[in-house]
């Protein structure tokens, strides 16, 4: 593999979307990129390839809020919930999900952290709409609102908790009603009499796609992104000097580890055990249907987001906490499939015409709703990003300005403390500095 002349530059590590918009901010600061992955930018094997496409400047709740914990036995029980764990994996799991209950055990601890959140996404609009252009996919980020549909309005209104949040962030939401959802969404059931709408939200049109472009910005820049598994670090006195890759080594100053769900098995190797989770989610892309969403839409009793990708549509959700490596439960892929059919009734899944891919993603995730964002303990030119769980798309930009700050030595914009590896250790150490 390349690498002689290498020295000075930046090795980074995965081609989803953090990886391609941390490399791309590197090299808007002049720094010489390399992105290693074995599958292609933004491809099947990660979970930038299938997400639901939102774009979301709101994404600031985490997961585990008060109350969760009784719902766990109807988790267990219920297989065809939107939200899975089989008895099985629970010993396995336990000490992540016992993390992941306690970090939503008060809605002050939910607060602090969707303050976080929201430092990670409230400027992503803006930094898609730059990033796009510079691509040249601009008609790709759509940005036409994130609404939600609900059969009724009293649902919408039972997340009020939620709904204070993300008011005292500023968050507005536009509420929409029957006819007007009508007109927006002609193929959706009638049922739906209500509906909310992040007006400065977006959505892309090509979630694969989008990353594929960057990935050629990169290319186009002096970027390389090149077929290769990273599997360890060359750290001599202390400072690194190379990443090793299943197919020789890579000489750099600096490596960032976004790897998505396999980005813990890197950090152990530098001293950091992140608690990491699967939290599995499936698409279905269905094409040759004569009915579908006209924007992005999340049917909310379903739990599943319904967008127009090319060449028909898909429908996203679903999550099942399991081992990284254990086979895809394509039943689950069916539940998402049969939800969209009750959102789309017109939707003829039997029809000859009509084809259905199946997918399964990763959703890299915290148990405490957190990034990594950060250096790594035993030596500092390795930086992390990865963790992003269900909204790596929406804080990749800002992900990624955090980390080109870190490599070049300066004072991030934000204190990186609560996103620190460190944080998961049983005695945090004070976020570290620069050497
Ligand atoms: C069904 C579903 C719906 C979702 N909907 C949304 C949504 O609407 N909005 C939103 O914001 N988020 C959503 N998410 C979450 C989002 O997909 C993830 O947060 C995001 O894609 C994670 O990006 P990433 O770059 O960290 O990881 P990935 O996209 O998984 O990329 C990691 C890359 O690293 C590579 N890699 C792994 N190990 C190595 C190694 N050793 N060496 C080199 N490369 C390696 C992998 O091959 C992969 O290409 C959804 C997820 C799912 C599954």
């Amino acid at each position: 593999m390349g690498g002689e002349n290498m020295t000075g530059s930046c090795v980074v590590i995965g081609a989803g979307i953090v990886g391609l918009h941390v490399a791309l901010e590197l090299q808007r600061r002049g720094r010489q990129v390399v992105v290693l992955d074995p599958g292609p930018a933004g491809g099947r094997q990660s979970a930038s390839y299938g997400h639901g496409a939102w774009i979301n400047p709101a994404s600031v709740m985490p997961t585990s809020v008060p109350g969760l914990w009784k719902k766990v036995p109807g988790f267990l029980m219920d297989p065809t919930g939107p939200f899975y764990l089989s008895p099985m994996d629970l010993p396995r799991l336990a000490p992540w999900l016992v993390r992941f209950l306690l970090a939503g055990s008060s809605w002050e601890k939910v607060e602090a952290c969707a303050r976080r959140r929201y430092a990670l996404c409230r400027d992503a609009i803006s930094d898609y709409v730059r990033w796009s252009e510079a691509a040249g996919v601009p008609e790709l980020v759509r940005r036409d609102g994130l609404v939600t549909v609900f059969r009724r309005r009293e649902t919408y209104l039972a997340g009020k908790a939620e709904a204070g949040i993300r008011a005292r962030l500023g968050i507005g939401l536009r509420e929409i009603e029957a006819a007007d959802l009508r007109a927006r969404e002609p193929d959706l059931a009638e049922g739906y009499g209500f509906a909310t709408s992040i007006e400065d939200g977006a959505w892309l049109a090509d979630t694969a796609g989008y990353c594929q472009a960057l990935a050629a910005l990169l290319v186009r820049g002096g970027g390389e992104v090149l077929a290769a598994r990273a599997i360890g670090f060359r750290i001599e006195a202390g400072r690194l000097v190379a990443v090793e890759a299943d197919n020789g080594l890579m000489p750099c100053s600096h490596a960032v580890i976004a790897a998505g769900i396999r980005s813990d098995v890197l950090a152990r190797k530098l001293g950091d055990r992140v608690p990491l989770a699967s939290e599995r989610g499936y698409h279905v892309h269905v094409s040759g249907a004569s009915v579908g969403p006209r924007h992005s839409v999340i049917l909310s009793d379903g739990k599943i987001a319904v967008s127009p990708q090319p060449g028909g549509f898909r429908a996203a959700g679903q999550v099942e906490l399991a081992p990284v490596d254990k086979a895809p439960d394509w039943r689950r892929a069916d539940i998402v499939l049969h939800h969209a059919a009750r959102g789309l009734p017109g939707l003829d899944t039997g029809a000859p015409e009509v084809r259905v891919d199946r997918w399964m993603g990763h959703r890299p995730s915290t148990p405490d709703g957190l990034p990594v964002i950060g250096r790594a303990r035993r030596c500092v030119q390795v930086l992390y990003a990865f963790g992003h769980g269900h909204a790596g798309p929406s804080m990749a930009p800002a992900t990624a300005r955090l980390v080109a700050a870190l490599a070049a030595d300066e004072v991030p914009a934000l204190d990186l403390a609560p996103y620190s590896a460190g944080r998961f250790r049983l005695f945090p150490a004070a976020a570290r500095r620069t050497p």
